[in-house]
């Protein structure tokens, strides 16, 4: 009865649709029939055999739109800079009397709330908030995007804390949002509010520890998503990661291997449900490019920035409770979605499946777009020869074609019945279906369909910071990074190998102060900043986090220093200039080692602990404190002169001057 209705309420809509000559009008529409998506209407998931059944015809659908929408938008040209973070939020909730902290799940409660505005006028909004994976997170992200004037990067802390503060004024008592990437306790006894008992044997979870309450019930993707990858991995998702071995660690670490003999290793925080991962916080960037090739350079120059910036941003070194052996969230929330069959993971030979997959659906990309850059994809890009050949026979180039045949290797994992049948001329959702379930360190995002929005390409490595003037810091870094890289034209591009390397390497225990990373020994840096060294005969060497952001005297420039060359030639008023110093600051402090990452804070303040036992247990006077304290540094009540340092105050303003216009982005013809 609902199915049908749904199904009718939709196809109504897509009728007005195709009147409706206006396009503001259906740009509207749109915004609202996704937000009633995500809130309001529940639609239809298919069970996993059905959407198992329709794999095919999505991955057929998906191609043939991406197809079609190249066609008409690869000379799409003139678009100008525009970019958005994306600051994910955990709600925690404080029991001062029992001193227990646990993660609230009323993101459900929350989010109609914050959304009234942006359903009442949504082009004159300062917030946009959408749900994410747990029931205890919300995402928010500023009301329209910045554009190309240098002012904007003093806007993008006000609007952060604009944003923490409209969610904070819904909260009750007790609770706090903070922008931390993972809850300590996650998946520890009774770490939700209200509490919830796992259900290893039912449910779309099937955790010892990760009950399916912990879920954002708001909308049925998310737990769709959950039973759908268990069921095409055949088995629950296993997620183990060293533990930190301090004096008394025990190995086993817990009674997880007697639970799970053929999952869990001894020496491992073992877990086994999505949430582990995906209810994980995270900060994101989007930026618009002018054109599809500036989109491609950025995508490509990009990337290996992706584990430097994981290593800077490293926030994460604790899981289930207990101190482990890595800082970063990377790996966990790679493999809590990992759908491969263990055919596809090498661990029997191919018999139903088609290929066998070196990496989760979460992870690293696996080739640069640019056709220049060809020559760097040196690991093996799997993907469906028939696929390749139709969008080559589609007009799509080699490159590009090969990145859409990779990440249509995966099977959708999420299909609901309102979307089964679509008109590949108009709509893109079956391609979006894929695209967007694939999870990697870069994301190449076409325009959608009729919009005004340009080609444009997501930065996704960085780990949540806990204070609003941090999470600015590194927008700024990164977005300041995209315009020298376009405006001296550099090259960063190092084979995709070495990348993988990094990765793997950014995530190891304080990798920001002990790691080397492979770095592209001449970047094309103008030689006014960066003279050439004749003597240097190796392509790529191995570099520290300091060397590559603060440089290394003859070998390489900096990355501050290239910025900070690239600004010297900007006007700038004097607030978003003391600003963009502050957070300039905060980077290369961090790199040097004067300042510590989040993840080294949390370690500290964990094993200095007065009941911390040697022993890497994270226990829940521990986790109260720790968060109590870290909450006390977001709202600047408790100093943290080891993780900030001392001048982090910026000059930060929610509006820009009018007088300020002058332009940052290139012009592009
Ligand atoms: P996703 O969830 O796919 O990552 P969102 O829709 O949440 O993407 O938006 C991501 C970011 O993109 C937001 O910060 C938003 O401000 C920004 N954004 C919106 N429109 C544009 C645009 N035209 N160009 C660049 N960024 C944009
Ligand atoms: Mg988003
Ligand atoms: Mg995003």
């Amino acid at each position: 009865m609902n199915f049908f209705f749904r199904l009718s309420a939709v196809s109504i809509f897509n009728r007005v649709r195709k009147k409706l000559h206006s396009l503001h009008i259906t740009l509207n529409l749109f915004r609202v029939q996704s937000v009633n998506m995500g809130l309001l209407t529940e639609g239809s998931p298919l069970s996993w055999e059905e959407t198992k059944a329709l794999a095919e015809h999505v991955r057929q659908h998906g191609v043939e739109q991406f197809i079609n929408l190249y066609r008409k938008l690869q000379d799409r040209t003139g678009d100008v800079l525009k970019w958005g973070d994306e600051v994910e939020y955990v709600i925690v909730k404080f029991d001062d009397k029992n001193e227990r902290a646990t993660v609230s799940l009323r993101a459900n409660e929350l989010l109609p709330k914050l959304q009234e505005k942006e359903l009442a006028d949504p082009q004159n909004v300062k917030s946009l908030w959408r749900p994410e994976y747990g029931g205890y997170m919300v995402e928010g992200t500023p009301g329209k995007p910045y554009g190309g004037l240098l002012a904007h990067f003093n806007i993008v802390e006000a609007n952060m804390q604009y944003r923490r503060a409209e969610a904070s004024a819904l909260l009750q008592d007790g609770e706090v949002i903070m922008s931390i990437t993972n809850f300590p306790r996650l998946g520890c006894t009774n770490f939700t509010s209200p509490p919830y008992k796992p259900t290893p044997n039912e449910g779309v979870t099937r955790s010892h520890y990760f009950p399916d309450e912990g879920i954002y019930q708001g909308h049925p993707r998310f737990k769709t998503l959950t039973s759908n990858i268990r069921l095409r991995r055949g088995e629950k998702v296993a997620i183990n990661i060293p533990v930190f071995r301090d004096v008394n660690t025990k190995i086993p670490v817990d009674n997880s291997h007697t639970l799970e003999p053929d999952a869990a290793k001894p020496d491992c925080v073992y877990m086994d449900a999505m949430g582990f991962g995906m209810g994980c916080c995270c900060l994101q960037l989007t930026f618009q490019a002018c054109c599809i090739t500036e989109a491609r350079t950025l995508y490509d120059q990009l990337a290996p920035l992706c584990p430097i910036m994981l290593a800077l941003s490293a926030a994460s070194p604790i899981y289930r409770g207990y101190l482990t052996d890595v800082d970063c969230r990377w790996n966990v929330i790679s493999a809590s979605v990992d759908c491969r069959t263990r055919e596809e993971r090498g661990l029997e030979p191919l018999k139903n499946n088609k290929f066998r997959i070196q990496k989760s659906r979460y992870d690293s990309i696996d080739s640069y777009l640019s056709p220049q850059n060809e020559k760097y994809n040196d690991i093996p890009i799997v993907h469906d020869q028939n696929i390749y050949k139709r969008l080559r026979e589609g007009g799509i180039d080699h490159p590009l074609a090969l990145h859409v045949a990779h990440l249509f290797i995966r099977d959708t994992v999420s299909l609901f019945s309102e979307k089964v049948h679509q008109d590949d001329e108009n709509d893109t959702d079956h391609f979006e279906n894929i695209q967007s379930t694939n999870w990697q360190t870069m994301r190449f995002k076409p325009p959608p369909p009729n919009s005004s929005i340009g080609w444009r390409v997501e930065f996704r490595p960085c780990e949540a910071q806990l204070t609003d003037f941090e999470n600015a810091a590194y927008v700024c870094f990164v977005v300041l990074l995209t315009r020298v890289i376009l405006s001296y034209q550099l090259n960063f591009v190092m084979p995709i190998s070495k990348v993988d390397e990094n990765m793997q390497r950014a995530q190891r225990r304080g990798a920001c102060l002990n790691e080397k990373f492979w770095w592209r020994r001449d970047v094309g840096a103008p030689r006014d900043v960066a003279p050439p060294h004749s003597d240097a005969t190796d392509e790529y060497h191995e570099m520290s986090i300091n060397d590559i952001v603060n440089g290394k005297e003859g070998v390489f420039p900096g990355l501050i220093p290239l910025i900070e060359s690239y600004l010297s030639g900007m006007d700038v008023d004097a607030d978003t200039h003391c600003s963009v110093q502050q957070y300039l600051k905060l980077i290369q402090r961090r790199a040097a080692g004067d300042i510590v990452t989040t993840a080294s804070w949390l370690r500290a303040f964990v094993t200095n602990h007065p009941h911390y036992k040697k022993d890497s247990v994270v226990t829940e006077k521990i986790n109260y404190d720790l968060l109590k304290t870290a909450h006390g540094i977001q709202d600047g009540s408790i100093p943290a002169p080891t993780l900030l340092g001392g001048g982090n105050v910026s000059k930060t303003n929610e509006d820009i001057p009018k007088a300020f216009t002058k332009m940052m982005s290139r012009d592009c013809s």
